[in-house]
């Protein structure tokens, strides 16, 4: 049995209600998790209040530095474990669940060292005057987030939230949480005060509605979809909090007929199997010139027939998608796709001794996608990749902004002046060039526009979100 974790401390829902957790490899329920509500918030917030006003507020930046640094330490002593829980929790292969935890581990290590280099400026102004900024804290902040990256994900924005002064009231998601409560008791161990980091578990329309209402948050990090991350912005508008969106994506890659199509075979093929697809920025378009679709697809094609899928504990190319549900949601994408006659191209194996009870989606390449497909136009979060062919870089150029989303987008080819043209035209919050994701890169500042969110999240950007701008004029004469 799992507890929210408040105050250093694990606590019974007051509801004492609790919802199965669920291991995606077999479909079996292994352990519970607390089904809270309002007033398991309301006193997480308080705790976190009361831990902001007596005493994080009081620490130096330089302290709050060695206590990031010290957890960093910790999770990186504990990258097993962690790895272990985030596979049967989030059915995620071995090496995706390690690269989690060794991530997160970073991001406290990058923010630890930002915490005491967060300068302000001094403003040339009027004779007499002396004007200066700070960056200060917001206070309490929440941090609403999916199931699909959760040590990433916590990573990314509690410990920014940390370094730039705030305590953290976290709401992971129903159907990924263990992780999350463990590394919070490892905060706890190595020496954050009680109300630093807060967690409270449950569903998305109880606990976290009461999160995105409560007075006491102030300020909002979302992560998770366009649907829900319009409802957190309406229910902040209400008290005019500040919001941070990491939405959906429908990212495209496009591959022009001079690429490096080596590089070229197994970046695409990562960017939409990783995490079995379930991934905000999974390269999930493939937008070829006229002159290499024929030949990529064929090499593409041969790729995907050899991807296999199965349990977590395997390791191997792809595991099980989340749940059942997402497993639906995937079969109506591909049986629509069919219905409109959309040609396949080639789909990976789910290996025999899956559990016919997991989660399992074989990956599937298919070709000539029209542009306003649903398949082209919607995220489906799920390891299927619709290709489509371009003339010139207009066509590329139109084709790529042509979705409501607008989160990454990777550019391959070998002309410099053309990458350079290609990375101002498309819409979106990162570009990519020779190369998609950068492996990562907790420094490289991340976050969409249009339909894919607003504000930016990771890199030392991230800090400024997390605080607000306070200008200081001193009239002291001449
Ligand atoms: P989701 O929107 O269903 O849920 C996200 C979180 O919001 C969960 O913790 C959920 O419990 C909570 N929630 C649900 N309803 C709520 C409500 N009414 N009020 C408050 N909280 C509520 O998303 P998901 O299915 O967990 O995650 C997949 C989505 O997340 C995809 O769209 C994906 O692209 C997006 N995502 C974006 C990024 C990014 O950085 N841009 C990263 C990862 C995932």
């Amino acid at each position: 049995m799992q507890f929210h974790f408040i105050a250093n401390a694990a606590h019974e829902g007051a509801s004492g209600r609790t919802i199965p957790v669920i291991d995606p490899s077999d479909g079996q329920p292994f352990d519970v998790i607390q089904r809270g509500n309002a007033d398991d918030m309301a006193l997480a917030v308080r705790s976190a209040r009361h831990c902001y006003d007596t005493l994080w507020s009081k620490l130096s930046a330089a302290e709050r530095g060695r206590l990031l640094m010290r957890l960093s330490a910790r999770i990186a002593d504990h990258i097993d474990e962690l790895t272990d829980i985030e596979q049967r929790d989030c059915g995620k292969p071995t090496r995706q669940a390690r690269a989690d935890a060794v991530a997160l581990a970073r991001y406290f290590e990058f923010y630890a060292g930002a915490c005491d280099k967060l300068h302000g400026q001094t403003i040339p102004y009027q004779d007499g005057y002396t004007v200066l900024t700070w960056h200060e804290p917001h206070g309490v902040t929440g941090h609403i987030i999916p199931w699909n990256y959760p040590m990433q994900i916590f990573g990314r924005s509690v410990a920014a939230s940390l370094a730039a002064g705030n305590v953290c009231v976290v709401k992971p998601s129903e159907d990924a949480c263990l992780s999350l409560l463990r590394v919070a008791q490892l905060a706890g161990e190595c020496g954050f005060p009680a109300g630093a980091i807060n967690i409270v578990t449950g569903y998305g329309h109880e606990v976290g509605e009461a999160l995105a209402r409560d007075a006491g948050i102030d300020h909002i990090s979302f992560t998770g979809s366009p649907r829900v991350g319009t409802l957190i912005q309406q229910a902040a508008a209400e008290r005019h909090c500040p919001v941070t969106l990491e939405l959906g994506g429908k990212s495209p890659q496009i591959v022009f007929d001079d690429a490096d199509i080596e590089a070229v075979l197994p970046a695409v093929v990562n960017a939409i199997v990783q995490n079995a697809g379930q991934t905000c920025s999974a390269g999930s378009r493939l937008l070829v010139q006229q002159g290499l679709y024929e030949p990529l697809l064929e090499r593409l094609g041969a790729l995907f027939a050899n991807l296999r899928v199965g349990p977590a504990a395997m390791d191997l190319d792809v595991g099980p998608l989340i749940r059942a549900s997402q497993q639906q949601r995937v079969w109506d994408f591909l049986s629509d796709a069919q219905v409109a006659g959309i040609p396949m191209v080639a789909q990976g194996q789910i290996v025999d001794s899956a559990p016919d009870s997991g989660f399992y989606q074989a990956p599937a390449l298919l070709r000539d996608v029209p542009a306003a497909h649903r398949l082209a136009q919607e995220e489906v979060f799920g390891p299927v990749l619709a290709a489509m062919s371009f003339r010139d870089e207009d066509h590329a150029v139109a084709l790529a902004n042509a979705t409501q989303f607008g989160l990454v987008s990777g550019i391959w080819t070998r002309d410099g002046a053309r990458q350079l043209r290609m990375a101002r035209r498309v819409r979106s919050g990162q570009v990519f060039i020779n190369n998609y994701g950068a492996a990562g890169g907790v420094e490289l500042p991340f976050g969409g526009v249009k339909s894919s969110g607003h504000g930016r999240e990771k890199g030392f950007e991230a800090l400024y979100g997390f605080t607000t701008l306070k200008t200081v004029a001193i009239r002291h004469g001449h």
